[in-house]
């Protein structure tokens, strides 16, 4: 019933299922049937959100979803103006901008961004480390701010710090971090204040900022899409990892014991990426990536969904039929050994290759594999294993949005009420894995049903996380009363 994983039955037909090939066929179907995702699933996966939404709102470890109190209680409102910088650390790379806001009439005036890959080494070393690579880079882009950036005389910069990791907020500028997640494991930051980890790091370089706002990447890209789109009520972020926040009820947050804010409403990070369920189709191959990877029993829904993690299961399952079906000839190819080397973008570009002799899936499996030759029938295979292992990610995180529109009672359309919610989304997946995002939309409308999904909304937010920081850093700023005269 997978709408989206339609080529496999194709190919299972019109092959014939004698020798090395019956084993390759039970390999691929017993992967379909471990993944599949029918609308029934996708139903019980949604409501299983919803239940852990609840009991992670009502406490403290309630759940596996953290759902995070954000301090994040007013979303922009298109007032905000002056000069603010922001820093977006997440993925595998971090984003030094900065940001000149007009109000209302301008909005975003000027903008600049320099994007830094982090070396992979400093992933995994100290966090002295990590900030100090962090902390130069923005000194250096600071040192290149022109003219049209004017800051008013004797004011400190300020800048909006999204860093994409579970925190514990303690203030809307301050949280400790839980733990790390995708390729980051840096013992020594745990538990720390991040925003204190860069302040020392600044200092140590000589620069002089304030960190106005500590914002979630889900968060930002909320605050960045509300901007434009004052029905946006969630964000999603369908990356190197996924997580995704959305604004609820105060009242509806029982572990919230602050005071109640006058919008009475408080954006949730979720952190659904560490969800799990019995309801989720896990494979053989999930349990052995969770095994091996730098952060086990954690993460399990990001580990089924993002794009760190897809390609590296289709790796595991390549690697499975060439070891126990000669897939790829009498012996393994050396490279399909080494974990992380098929990445999602490769994967993408073999799943939408459309050339009649799947010409892109043979160059890939000849750059990546150092395989010279592969047969048009083992192309095919290729393929309809990119399209199970995408198609139950992406039916999945409609399952996942479906369940916040449950909880918010906006997936069935009011009687005479014309309400819509938009859904900002961002992240390289959703942004360049089309397959993996049209699939996520038609599964949405699918759960939705024909009335509800003209309600409902999924827009690209492109780097809505960062100019959302700076929003955030714009409305919290420490002169905001100068500001507003
Ligand atoms: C992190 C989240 C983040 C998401 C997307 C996850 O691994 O835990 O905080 O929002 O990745 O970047
Ligand atoms: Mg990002």
């Amino acid at each position: 019933a997978a709408v989206c994983a339609a080529s496999v039955y194709i190919v299972r037909r019109r092959m014939q299922s004698s020798g090395k090939w019956a084993r390759v066929i039970e390999i691929l179907r017993v992967l379909e049937e471990d993944c599949a995702t029918p609308i029934a699933k996708l139903r019980q996966v949604a409501d299983a959100m919803t239940v852990e939404m609840h009991a992670g709102l009502a406490s403290e470890g309630g759940s596996k979803l953290k759902m995070l109190i954000s301090y994040v209680d007013n979303l922009p409102s298109g007032e905000e103006h002056g000069f603010f910088y922001a820093l977006d650390l997440g993925g595998t790379n971090f984003r030094v901008m900065r940001v000149l806001l007009g109000g209302k009439e301008g909005r975003v005036v000027k903008q600049e961004a320099k994007e830094v890959s982090i070396p992979p080494h400093l992933m995994t070393s100290g966090s002295d480390e990590l900030f100090n690579f962090i902390a130069e880079a923005l000194a250096n882009f600071v040192a290149t701010e022109g003219e049209d950036f004017h800051l008013p005389e004797g004011r400190q910069r300020e800048l909006g710090f999204t860093f994409s990791f579970p925190v514990k907020q303690t203030s809307l500028s301050s949280g400790t971090l839980i733990k790390w997640t995708k390729g980051f494991s840096i013992e020594d930051t745990v538990g720390q204040d991040v925003v204190g980890e860069l302040v020392k790091a600044m200092e140590r370089v000589g620069l002089d900022m304030n960190v106005t706002a500590l914002v979630n990447d889900t968060v930002g890209t909320l605050a960045g899409g509300r901007y434009y789109n004052p029905d946006v009520v969630a964000a999603v972020i369908l990356g190197t990892g996924t997580n995704a926040a959305y604004v609820e009820r105060a009242h509806a947050i029982p572990k919230w014991h602050g005071l109640l804010p006058k919008s009475g409403e408080m954006v949730i990070n979720m952190e659904w990426g560490n969800f799990r369920s019995s309801h989720l189709p896990l494979t053989e191959y999930d349990h052995l990536l969770d095994f091996d990877s730098l952060n086990p029993g954690e993460q399990i829904l990001e580990k089924i969904i993002s794009g760190m993690y897809l390609g590296e299961i289709l790796r595991r399952v390549l690697l499975k039929m060439a070891d126990e079906a000669a897939f790829f000839g009498d012996s393994v190819p050396p490279k399909l050994r080494i974990p992380f080397i098929i990445r999602t973008p490769d994967m993408s570009a073999m799943h939408s290759d459309t050339s009649p002799d799947l010409k892109v899936v043979g160059s890939k499996l000849k750059d990546i594999l150092e395989v010279p030759t592969t047969s048009l029938k083992m192309r095919k295979v290729v393929v309809s294993l990119c399209d199970i292992i995408a198609s139950r990610g992406a039916r999945l995180s409609a399952a996942g949005i479906y369940g916040i529109l449950k909880k918010l009672g906006r997936d069935t359309p009011k009687d005479g009420e014309t309400q819509k919610s938009v859904i900002a989304m961002d992240g390289g997946l959703f942004e360049h894995y089309t397959q993996f995002s049209e699939c996520m939309e038609s599964s949405l409308k699918e759960l939705l049903g024909d009335e509800a999904s003209g309600s409902v909304e999924v827009i690209h937010s492109n780097d809505g996380s960062g100019v959302g920081a700076a929003l955030l850093a714009a409305s919290h700023s420490q002169y905001l009363d100068d500001v507003s005269e």
